[in-house]
This record gives structure tokens, sequence and C-alpha cells, in this order.
């Protein structure tokens, strides 16, 4: 049986991120990571909208995504491969822009003095100033805004093609295969076996199977509160004159909307709906675009009256049920596991932290450059949950 350092399970964004973070100081480690889909096709990462924010409510979140915000900025370089060069995410920063109710100001308030004190670069808009970015939108009922310029968007798929191919570069084994067991002796995991009779062991593991990571904790009798959430995103054409703003816009009822590309004609939008049943469904429901989103744009919006729907997808969040909160770190009970999971809905923009927190967990033991303590499966234990308010 052929044995690593360390075993991935589940080559997304996760996995690739905690292999880089790990072979980038330890560059000779055996790392294996083994995945099942090398298209991707139903993987929460290239589904995504690649949403980068910082404005969070919880310190430990917005540390995440500005240490990630770092990566993605220097991306190319830091990602640069003799066979592919330096690849290119799309990083458009220039924003997050939240619309906030009068009811919601307190709070939106509480979390920009919060966000301040990290240093975030955030700016506080009044009603006018919204007025003069977003002429056509009404604002009755808002109460002012909050922008952060270093926010954007980018490509999830680009940014995952950029790790995979600087994780193979920098020498981890990609395994086309799919884990079907785990060998568990005591607190400790042995080895991993797969669908084509494969098996590995290993000193550690890492659970970096997104919305599937609960299939592998029961192969190794344990379980985590994560389950798949459908999330749909829609595709529109607008009228390219439309004033719509350049940055990702948030209505206080969760209506959002950005331009696809910074000069198009088409706009994706959505609107959060957390009672979605659980479970995997990849169909995305187009009668709730008819029925609930198009009508928030065009009550908000004249511009956004005449949008058409020229498509939509659906992906699925790996979403945790109590505190809707990333779990990382060493599983309570199996000594040489280690969770990266959970992420509800913000793990892009948290994934080079959150890699980078797992492998000063395997290398060192404990946290060097943030700590993510807070964020340890140990908290639905304990009850310490770390409960985020800006979730969207
Ligand atoms: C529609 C949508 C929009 C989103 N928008 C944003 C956003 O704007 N900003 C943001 O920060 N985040 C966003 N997210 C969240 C983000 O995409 C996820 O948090 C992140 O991609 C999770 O990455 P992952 O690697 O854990 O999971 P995944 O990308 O799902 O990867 C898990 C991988 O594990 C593999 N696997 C599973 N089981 C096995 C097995 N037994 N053996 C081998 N391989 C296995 C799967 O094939 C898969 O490739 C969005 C998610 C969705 C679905």
């Amino acid at each position: 049986m052929e044995h690593f350092d360390v075993i991935i399970m589940g080559g997304a964004i996760m996995g690739s991120a905690t292999a880089y973070a790990l072979l980038q100081e330890r560059p000779a480690l055996k790392v294996l990571i083994i995945e099942r889909d090398p298209t991707y096709r139903r993987a929460a990462t290239p589904l995504a909208l690649g949403g980068v924010r910082q404005q969070f409510s919880e310190r430990v979140n917005i540390r995440m995504a500005r240490q990630s915000i770092e990566t993605f900025e220097h991306f190319g370089e830091l990602m640069e491969t003799r066979a592919y060069g330096r690849p290119e995410i799309d990083f458009r920063q220039g924003g997050y822009l939240f619309l906030v109710s009068e009811e919601k100001w307190a709070t939106a308030m509480e979390n920009a003095r919060v966000q301040l004190d990290e240093g975030v670069e955030l700016k506080i808009l009044s009603v006018d100033e919204l007025r003069e970015l977003l002429p056509d939108v009404d604002l009755t009922g808002v109460a002012g805004g909050t922008v952060c310029p270093r926010e954007g968007l980018l490509d999830p798929q680009a940014v995952l093609g950029g790790y995979t191919a600087k994780v193979a570069e920098m020498g981890a084994v990609y395994r086309t295969d799919e884990v079907t067991g785990l060998k568990r002796e005591g607190d400790r995991l042995v080895s991993c076996g797969t669908a084509s009779g494969a098996e590995f062991s290993a000193d550690y593991f890492v659970n970096a199977a997104g919305p599937w990571c609960r299939e592998i904790m029961h192969m190794c009798d344990r379980d985590l509160p994560v389950e798949p959430l459908r999330h749909d995103i829609y595709v529109t054409r607008i009228d390219k004159q439309a004033d719509i703003g350049l940055a990702y816009t948030t209505l206080p009822d969760t209506c959002w909307w950005f331009r696809e590309h910074a000069d198009g004609d088409t706009m994706l939008c959505g609107k959060t709906k957390l009672d979605f049943e659980l479970g995997f469904d990849y169909s995305p429901d187009l009668p709730y675009f008819a029925d609930v989103v198009w009508p928030s744009l065009a009550a908000n919006s004249p511009s956004l009256d005449r949008v058409r729907l020229l498509g939509a997808w659906r992906g699925c969040y790996e979403f945790n049920t109590v505190d809707q909160n990333a779990i990382i770190g060493f599983d309570p009970e199996i000594q040489n596991l280690l969770l990266i999971n959970g992420f509800s809905g913000h793990g892009m923009m948290q994934a080079p932290a959150a890699g980078r927190g797992v492998a000063e967990l395997i290398l060192h033991g404990a946290y060097q450059t943030l700590d993510l303590s807070e964020l340890s499966a140990k908290r639905f234990e304990t009850g310490a949950l770390v409960v985020e308010k800006a979730i969207i």
C-alpha cells in the first residue's frame, strides 16, 4: 500500500488550497489528492459566483477574507506555472454595495465598527450618496449603504484552474478516483480505499469533499452538520445603457445583481432563499425568478423592469445547518483527520486562508498566521457557536 504524508479527499478549491499551502512550506511533502470528477461538474467551486467581500460581523470571517484577498490580488504571480504561465482570474475590485434598511441600520453600523477596527477599507454612504451611485433605484425605506472598494468579483473556475495547475507542478499527485471507505483504528485513520480498488495510507487525512463531506464522515463513524443547500443564479439581458452601478449590489430584501462583464449587457442576479429543501438537485427554479426575483427588481428600479431571462444555473452550498460558518481544524475525535467544510456560501473568498490554516495545523500542530480555533467542530459540543450576522 502506498503511503503519503497527507491525503486530501476532494480536489476542488479547499483541497487544492490546502495542498498549495502544504507544499509551499514543505516542498518535499508527499501529498495525494483524490478527486472523483476532474471536470468538477457538480462541485460548488466552479458553480460559485465569485463574490469576494470582507463585510462580515465576525472577526474570524473578516480576517480570513482579508488574507484571501491578498492571495487573489497576487494570484497570477503566485500561481504561475511553466506549463500555463500566469492565470488570469478577472478579479474586478470595485465593491460590494449593500443598501441597508432602517430596521437593519443599527446592526450594519455595529458590523461596520468591527470591520473598520479590523482595517477594512469600508465606506459608509448616506442616502444622497447612494442616489448619485444608483439614480434609478427606489431608495424608500433605505437608511444608507456600505461599500468596500477592495471587494469584488472573480472567476471561480479560473481560480480553481490556477490552483490545480500550480499544485500539480509543485508535486502533489491528483488521482481521479472516489474515496469509498476509511479504515479507522481507535482515534486515528489508517488508510482510505477507493472505487477503483486502491488503498492508500497516510499520516493525515483532510476532508475537503464540499457538500459531500458528510459521506466521508460516515465512512469513519463521524458526522458533521453539513447539508447541500441549493442556490440559483439567473442570467439576464439588460439594456446596455441601464444605470445599475458597477458594484455587486444587494437590496435590503436580499435581491442582488451585478453586470457580468464591466461594459456588457448581461446581468447576473438572484435573491437569497434559505428555505430551499436541503439535498442535491441541480435544476434551477425558474418560476422563482418570475414570481419573486423579477418583481423585486422591477419594484426597485425601472431599468430592471426590462430584464430578459437568458438562463440560470444552480449549485449546492456545503451548508452548515447549525451556525452557517466554516468548520475548520482537527476532528474532535479522530486525531489525524482535518476538516475544511461547511462554508455556507462564502467558501470561495475564504479558501486561501482556510487552506493555509489547515496546512499550519498539519505542519506545526497549531495555527501560525490566523487563529481559526473558534471554527473547530468542537463548538458543536461546547455550544460556543460562531453566528455570522452578515449572511446574504
Ligand atoms: C451557486 C453558488 C454560488 C456561490 N457563490 C459564492 C460566492 O460568490 N463567494 C464565495 O466566497 N463562495 C461562494 N460559494 C461557495 C463556494 O463555492 C464554496 O464554499 C466552495 O467552492 C467549496 O469548495 P469545496 O472545495 O469545499 O467544495 P466543492 O467545490 O464542492 O468540491 C468538493 C469536491 O470533492 C469531490 N468529492 C466529493 N466526495 C468525494 C469522494 N468520496 N471521493 C473523491 N472526491 C470527492 C467532489 O467531486 C468535488 O469536486 C457559492 C456556492 C454556490 C454553490
